[in-house]
């Protein structure tokens, strides 16, 4: 089974953080400048397959990218997400976490932020 993470785990270039057992690189298709995703190294599908280290070193990832994007891009918020199942929109079978800058007036109004997965129920 060929799978896109798996080839790009191996693929140096692209990794712009690494620990024991995730990498992360900038997303292909970015939403916002710095959009990053983290990637387990083992082939799991959703987070619930993830060990507590990994979930440990998902979290380590997300700290150390956030000073790294701070720095670069100077985001005033950030988004945190993980699609789960194709029923969530999971589009790529292998657990990645969605790291997403976000700036004051990237969008009309963000309130809701990750209730938009569902498109009209973000507003309340
Ligand atoms: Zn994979």
């Amino acid at each position: 089974m060929t799978c896109l993470f798996c080839d790009k785990i191996f693929k140096k270039e692209d990794i712009i953080y690494e620990n024991e057992t995730v990498v992360a690189l900038y997303d292909q298709y970015p939403v916002s400048k710095g959009h990053v995703l983290i990637v387990p190294k083992r082939h799991i599908q959703t987070y619930f397959d993830a060990s507590f280290t990994e979930k440990t070193d998902v979290d380590q990832a997300i700290m150390t990218l956030k000073t790294m994007l701070d720095a670069t891009y100077h985001p005033d918020g950030y988004n945190i997400g993980i699609n789960n199942g194709i029923a969530s929109g999971q589009s790529i079978m292998h657990l990645h976490v969605h790291l997403i800058p976000r700036y004051v007036g990237d969008t009309l109004n963000p309130k809701g932020g990750v209730r938009g997965v569902i498109p009209g129920k973000q507003s309340y």
